[in-house]
């Protein structure tokens, strides 16, 4: 150890990687991690409890797992007594514990807790460095490269740069195929006959389930139940489903990406989505994997192509926006939607079974694949024209994988178009014709998806005219929303009073 102290390196909850950044030509004896449980984040918004579980009992495997590399821990627990609950707190409080030279941290997540890193400096009077992230592929600076001067900042393109970047699914200078995106292959439709791999589950050990305990009884009235509790928390087994998804599940990703089936929330997907958050999987290294399995002949390219792309191309991607963007643009409500959320949405209470569904299953599982977030949820949230700054506290809520970086441009940019378009092309609005077309929903639904007015019909469909209708004068000039807008124009008079009184009726029923 140096005789100026120990460099203090506090290791935030969702960055417990082996090789973080700060951690970088650092001797484990002239260093002390500080690792916090704290109020401050578990109590921020009222997070399910399984995702407050979760990373929990991350950080407490991570820590023992770092002890057996040779590092010293101080390790600060949710029940300490003198858990002050915040960062700043526990980090002043360490500083009189160890007399640190200097702190070295990896930059945060999001810009809530960066602001507080950035003041440690100040007020702690020694030196701070706060080390770029190196999980992710492109820093602020080559993102800032690629969006300047840009008229639009579509996901394709950047994504291409990735690939180049990485050299996956590469052919030379060109995509492996022919193609960059094999997305078109990508839309079948839900099969109720599918042979569905069985999640992989992981029993709570001990730790595990004293987090578990912890977590039942502070956060009782948190959303959310801990009964299905499943998740992978060590390295280890991050690991082990990682291989579960490559071996079983990956070949048929592709085809059934955007498919939904009653009772089935997971399907091809590879749930690794909390553990590439946390820093408990790395994330090339995963599309390396996925790329092997395609080079040896055991996956399909559309599903090796489609997979890869989520992860180089759209995680990066609105990791970049959300940086790029700033911290207000939490704020930004472009249709000027100001409805309150159903509360629907914490109970899966409702007589719409493509809602109950997603929303039952992301209350027992903290999970709902992307096209649930998207064309249900989220769908939904447009149609109703649900104030979207409470829907983007919803999902950053009720997701295990739920952090502010990734999850806001995903809600307020994709889902509910409320930057006006920076990050998708058109909103995401559709009627339950689509939801018909993707699931087996409709046929258990109470509702009729084929009728479009009367008490009796699927509300999707009213809706969907309704908020075309209601946001002429903003979405009219947008091309892809040409063909629509000519359909409605083309509506008898009386076809469309019937309609906008149909989502009338509706949406006063939900007030
Ligand atoms: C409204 C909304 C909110 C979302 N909030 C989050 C969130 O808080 N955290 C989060 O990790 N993802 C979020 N997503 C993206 C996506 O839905 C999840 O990453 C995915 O469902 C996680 O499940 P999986 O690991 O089984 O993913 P898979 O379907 O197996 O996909 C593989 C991986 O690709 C990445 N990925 C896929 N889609 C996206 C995307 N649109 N943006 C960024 N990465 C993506 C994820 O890392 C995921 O693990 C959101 C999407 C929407 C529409
Ligand atoms: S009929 Fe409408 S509300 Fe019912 S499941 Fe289908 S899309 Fe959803």
């Amino acid at each position: 150890m140096s005789e100026r102290g120990p460099i203090l390196i506090p290791i935030l909850g969702d960055q417990l990687c082996r090789s973080l950044s700060s951690l970088d030509g650092v001797e484990p004896d002239d260093a002390v991690l500080l690792l916090m449980e704290l109020d401050e984040e578990t109590g921020y918004v009222r997070h399910h409890k399984a995702k407050i579980a979760f990373i929990l009992a991350a950080m407490r495997h991570h820590a023992g797992d770092m002890r057996s590399r040779g590092w010293t821990v101080d390790y600060v627990k949710l029940d300490d007594p003198d858990n002050s609950g915040s960062f700043s707190g526990e980090v002043a409080r360490a500083v009189e514990r160890h007399a640190p030279s200097r702190i070295r941290v990896t930059e945060a997540g999001e810009w809530r807790v960066r602001a507080m890193l950035e003041d440690w400096e100040e007020k702690f009077g020694i030196p701070v460095e706060i080390c770029p992230d190196a999980r992710f592929l492109c820093d602020h600076r080559e993102f800032g490269n690629w969006a300047e001067g840009r008229k639009q900042l579509r996901m394709e393109y950047f994504y291409r740069e990735m690939r180049r970047k990485t050299g996956l699914l590469m052919d030379g200078d060109d995509p492996e195929g022919g193609k960059w995106n094999y997305d078109r292959d990508n839309r079948k439709p839900a099969d109720p006959d599918l042979f569905l791999p069985k999640p992989i589950a992981f029993r709570p050990d001990e730790t595990t389930r004293a987090v578990l305990d912890l977590v039942a009884e502070r956060f009782a009235d948190h959303p959310g139940s801990l009964d299905h509790f499943r998740f992978a928390v060590t390295h280890e087994e991050a690991l082990r489903a990682r291989r579960h998804f490559l071996d079983e599940c990956l070949a048929r990703f592709g085809d059934y990406q955007d498919a939904m089936l009653t009772g089935e929330p997971f399907l091809y997907h590879s749930l690794l989505s909390p553990y590439l958050n946390v820093g408990l999987l790395d994330p090339l290294d995963l599309c390396r994997e996925a790329e092997k399995k395609y080079r040896d002949g055991e996956a399909p390219l559309n599903a090796v192509e489609g997979f890869i792309r989520q992860i180089i191309g759209w995680r990066e991607y609105v990791r970049g926006i959300y940086w790029r963007e700033g911290p207000d643009y939490a704020e930004r409500n472009f249709l000027g939607a100001a409805r309150d959320l159903p509360d629907f949405y914490y109970s899966g209470e409702t007589d719409m079974h493509c809602l109950s569904e997603a929303i039952g299953q992301t209350l027992d599982h903290a999970y709902a694949h992307h096209i649930q977030r998207l064309m249900i949820t989220g769908t939904f949230g447009l149609l109703a024209g649900i104030d979207p700054h409470q829907l983007h506290i919803w999902y950053l809520e009720v997701y295990a994988d739920a952090y502010e970086w990734i999850e806001l441009p995903n809600t307020l940019g994709m889902s509910q178009f409320a930057d006006g378009g920076l990050l998708a092309s058109k909103p995401y609005a559709a009627s339950g014709n689509y939801i018909n077309k993707m699931s087996d929903y409709c046929g258990h639904c109470r509702y009729d998806v084929k009728a479009r007015t009367g008490e009796d019909a699927c509300p999707f469909n009213a809706l969907y005219w309704d908020f075309l209708a209601r946001n002429e004068d903003k979405l009219r000039g947008n091309r892809r929303l040409a063909m629509p807008y000519r359909t409605w124009e083309k509506k008898a008079k009386g076809e469309k009073i019937a309609l906008r009184n149909s989502a009338r009726a509706f949406l006063e029923s939900l007030d």
